[in-house]
């Protein structure tokens, strides 16, 4: 597995947030009431882009596997999943306080991520839980209490028995489920890459104890090689075995898998042996056996869990920055986004060379029928050349222009986004064109 060099940062968050701003991708959350901090809104072209990463995950990582089932579960659990898992008690971050300035940090993150600006001493650290509370029905009282998932794995772990039950499947097989998480971080920050709302992509993979070790390398290795399929460029991603002392008490080991952000090297995913922890908690906790019957040895056991850990915002963020070039051009910047064609939020723009309706007629009929198996672009303003800027500039992968010669030869040109090459392509054979290109 390849470890990145620590190569230079290709852009900076600045240019990143403005662009996301300029052109669709993220949105501060209620901007018009002057935002909510860290709270960001997917705009017309991240929610595809976004829908792209968790598609893409869910196809690789479950529909493509037979050892894999999907799942959704709630975001509300009952109360005492998190006295089980031990998030009541200990999913907390060391919380100071400046003695001056008021400002609040992360203890442990004090050197990487903030400093008090005003030089003032600080508090000494006090365990700040990191869960949403909430009230459900409409009684406020401490028998209502209720929170919002820190995470998605519990879910998966409650269900043990319900899928294994439904669907009968072997040991090793594993969950996985995308959803919303919730997290009452101290210091969110860096645009999207922490914030208090957030999507995971979560696997739980069971097995057989005694084989942990063998398929924790395995999940290593899959998700490492996902981001790189994906065109992630290897030199920015590594690896980062935790020591000994950074595990949590019920990990055997644990990964990250990290990407050189503007901000340095920071975790895109985890992925963590976590025995058997989980399940002998919930069926202590619960009183239901949530173990497995080995028919070949004849013996109940409690399966040992891989689980591999990802954000999907996270993962998003990575791919845009990954994309993100700036190219001399002319007297001028061309700035491109490098998008893997599945990964690109639109596949095709179609661009009528002028607004004349012999063009623009036909450029439309492309269109609705290119519309049915891809997301496409329309652009009939301004000159061909800042229409092909535009579409670089959010990744768009192929443009397609259509010209006076289209109606007569009925062929249009296609322009390859990074490349810039531009072949001429027969309607008849446009699908398939794109088709071999695109997928
Ligand atoms: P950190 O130490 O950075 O707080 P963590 O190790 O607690 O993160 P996990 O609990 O392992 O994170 O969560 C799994 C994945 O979920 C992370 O790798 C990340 O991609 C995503 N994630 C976790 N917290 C956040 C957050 N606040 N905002 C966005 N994504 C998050």
């Amino acid at each position: 597995m390849e470890q990145g060099k620590n190569p230079e940062p290709t852009t900076t968050m600045e240019k990143i947030v403005s662009l996301a701003k300029r052109r669709g991708f993220v949105f501060p959350s209620s901007e018009i009431y002057g935002g909510l901090n860290s709270c960001w809104d997917y705009g017309p072209l991240g929610v595809e882009l976004k829908n792209n990463v968790k598609r893409a995950w869910w196809k690789a990582m479950i529909q493509e596997r037979d050892d894999m089932v999907g799942q959704d579960a709630s975001i509300l659990m009952h109360p005492q999943v998190w006295e089980a898992s031990g998030h009541l008690q200990g999913f907390t971050d060391p919380l100071v306080d400046c003695k001056k300035c008021k400002q609040r940090f992360r203890a442990d993150h004090l050197s990487t991520e903030n400093c008090p600006q005003c030089g003032g001493e600080l508090t000494e650290p006090r365990n700040f839980n990191l869960m949403f509370k909430t009230y459900m029905g409409p009684v406020e009282e401490q028998a209502a209490v209720v929170y919002l998932r820190p995470e998605t794995a519990q879910g998966i772990f409650v269900n043990f028995q319900n899928i294994l039950t439904t669907t009968r499947k072997k040991l090793p097989f594993g969950v996985g489920q995308i959803g919303k998480s919730f997290r009452n971080e101290i210091t969110p920050g860096n645009f999207t890459f922490r914030t208090r709302e957030f999507e995971q992509m979560e696997i739980e993979y069971f097995v057989k104890p005694g084989t942990d070790e063998e398929f924790y390398a395995h999940w290593v290795r899959v998700r490492f090689d996902w981001y790189k399929k994906l065109g992630i460029n290897p030199d920015r991603l590594r690896l980062r075995d935790h020591a000994p002392e950074e595990l949590a008490h019920y990990a055997k080991a644990c990964s990250d898998i990290e990407y050189y952000f503007p901000m340095g090297w920071s975790e895109l995913e985890g992925i963590a042996n976590r025995t058997d922890f989980d399940l002998k908690r919930h069926t202590e906790y619960s009183g239901d056996k949530l173990d497995y019957f080995d028919h070949e040895t004849n013996e109940h056991y409690i399966p040992y869990v891989i689980e591999p850990s990802a954000g999907a915002d996270r993962a998003t963020l990575a791919f845009l920055v990954d994309a993100y070039y700036e190219e001399p051009d002319k007297d001028d910047l061309r700035v491109v986004l490098r998008f893997h064609p599945t990964i690109a939020p639109i596949k095709v723009a179609v661009l009528p060379l002028s607004r004349k309706e012999q063009l623009t007629g036909l450029a439309k009929e492309i269109c609705k029928d290119l519309r049915k198996h891809w997301v496409i672009d329309y652009d009939d303003a301004k000159s061909i050349g800042r229409r092909y800027r535009r579409q670089d500039e959010v990744g768009t992968p192929y443009c397609i222009t259509v010209d006076f010669q289209s109606q007569e030869d009925q062929a249009v040109t296609v322009r390859d986004r990074d490349t810039m090459e531009q072949t001429r392509v027969s309607l008849i054979e446009l699908v398939s064109f794109l088709h071999e290109k695109l997928d």
